[in-house]
């Protein structure tokens, strides 16, 4: 069944500690350096596609500041 995710990051907890980013086996965080939250850090943001919604990051956040989202495509046999 194919699988993807989103996951969308607190600005009001992420304080930019870049652990997420390494731990995501997909490659697919980085900071974004465009912008800072109110409380002067760079956060971490989903860049490109390929998440598959595995929570890895979230679970290793220290400030539960990533919440992840999964959606799973069922695929439904048709009969020939
Ligand atoms: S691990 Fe959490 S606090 Fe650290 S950069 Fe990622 S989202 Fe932000
Ligand atoms: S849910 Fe998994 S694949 Fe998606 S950003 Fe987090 S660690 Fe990476």
């Amino acid at each position: 069944m194919p699988v993807t995710g989103w996951v969308e990051v607190s600005d009001l907890y992420c304080k930019g500690c870049e652990l997420c980013i390494s731990a995501c086996p997909q490659e697919v965080l980085n900071l974004d350096m465009s912008r800072l939250t109110q409380k002067g850090y760079h956060p971490a943001r989903i860049y490109k596609d390929g998440c598959t919604g595995c929570a890895i990051c979230a679970v290793i956040c220290p400030d539960a500041a990533i919440t992840v989202y999964r959606e799973v495509t069922k695929v439904i046999p048709t009969r020939a």
